[in-house]
């Protein structure tokens, strides 16, 4: 699980829009419609609140610690909001404004996912999810956004930038948090994340020789754990880290042997002096370029598996 940045400096494009969401609530309410249909007037009045005071950028900009509670004191104010309503008419006008009609349509995902600079899934950190301009200039190629709290259950905080995280296909759909309630399940949002140290992956290996690399991988058990009381227990089940950590015995297997090298400090030194009329390199570099391995837990964020090589790493004795 990887820390997204949670720069309270709300980027431009991001006032842009909602400025321009602004703009479209107003007009809902001076119509007095949406569509063809007029505007339930509960519907009309929760509006007429988003427009007082400060009140819809404190909606989208709410930090990632706030968002439960800013959604129960709303659905206690706007009894509309609450899921039991899930079909009642002024429900399905909320889900309309806020995603059908923005969301789905006109939201920023690009440049959303860009301004949080990571590449690799937070949820997985396995599957790039950066975005990637065509030639041709047709839409980017990206990864997907999941809505920490679901749009189903809470569609008014479906423009909410803290609750909304990039992440990979894998984890956003069935076999990931598709059907999964956040809030029920106790998932923690990465926006609360301080940094990478809430959970690490081990190894557990049964045999000391082997035939090969491969039966050496299909001798690894990979194991993930909650560390640091980090809460993070769910999110690991939720993504099935586990299973899905274990289709990568063969990375595990590669590490194990490279700790069994007990390579040299000399070793070091003489590769580096070789580099050297090249580029200068540091012992971090090192790990990198020659090990394969990314010891910087800032550099997690834009490397598949770093986290979990950089673990088993540590317990290998690689460096
Ligand atoms: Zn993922």
């Amino acid at each position: 699980m990887i820390p997204l940045n949670k720069d309270d400096i709300c980027p431009e494009f991001y006032k842009e829009f909602v400025s321009k969401f602004e703009k479209k609530v107003r007009r809902y309410v001076e119509k007095g419609r949406i569509g063809k249909k007029k505007l339930r007037p509960k519907v009309k009045c929760f509006l007429e609140y988003l427009l007082s005071d400060d009140n819809l950028m404190s909606l989208l900009n709410c930090p990632a610690n706030e968002l439960k509670p800013h959604a129960e004191e709303l659905c206690k104010t706007f009894d509309i909001l609450r899921l039991r309503d899930r079909e009642h008419l002024a429900f399905r006008q909320i889900r309309r404004i806020f995603v059908d009609n923005t969301y789905t349509t006109e939201f920023p995902k690009a440049d959303f996912i860009r301004a949080l600079d990571i590449k690799v899934c937070p949820y997985c950190n396995r599957s790039f999810i950066e975005c990637i301009d065509k030639n041709d200039k047709s839409s980017p190629i990206k990864g997907q956004l999941d809505h920490f709290y679901s749009k189903e259950r809470y569609p008014f905080l479906a423009l909410s930038r803290f609750n909304l995280i990039p992440c990979c296909s894998d984890c956003n759909g069935v076999g990931g948090k598709f059907t999964v309630d956040a809030d029920e399940t106790k998932l923690i949002n990465p926006y609360l994340l301080e940094d990478t140290n809430g959970m690490k992956f081990k190894m557990e290996i049964t045999k000391s020789s082997f035939a090969n690399i491969e039966e050496c991988a299909n001798s690894i058990k990979i194991l993930v754990e909650e560390t640091n009381q980090s809460g993070l227990e769910q999110n690991i089940k939720t993504f099935h880290l586990q299973e899905i950590y274990q289709s990568h015995s063969d990375v595990a297997a590669e590490i194990y042997l490279k700790g069994k090298l007990k390579m040299p400090q000399i070793y070091r030194q003489t590769i580096i002096a070789m580099l050297k009329p090249i580029i200068s390199i540091t012992e971090h570099d090192f790990n990198q370029l020659v090990l394969g391995i990314e010891d910087n837990p800032k550099n997690f964020k834009n490397k598949p598996l770093s986290k979990f090589k950089a673990d088993l790493a540590k317990d290998e004795m690689v460096f």
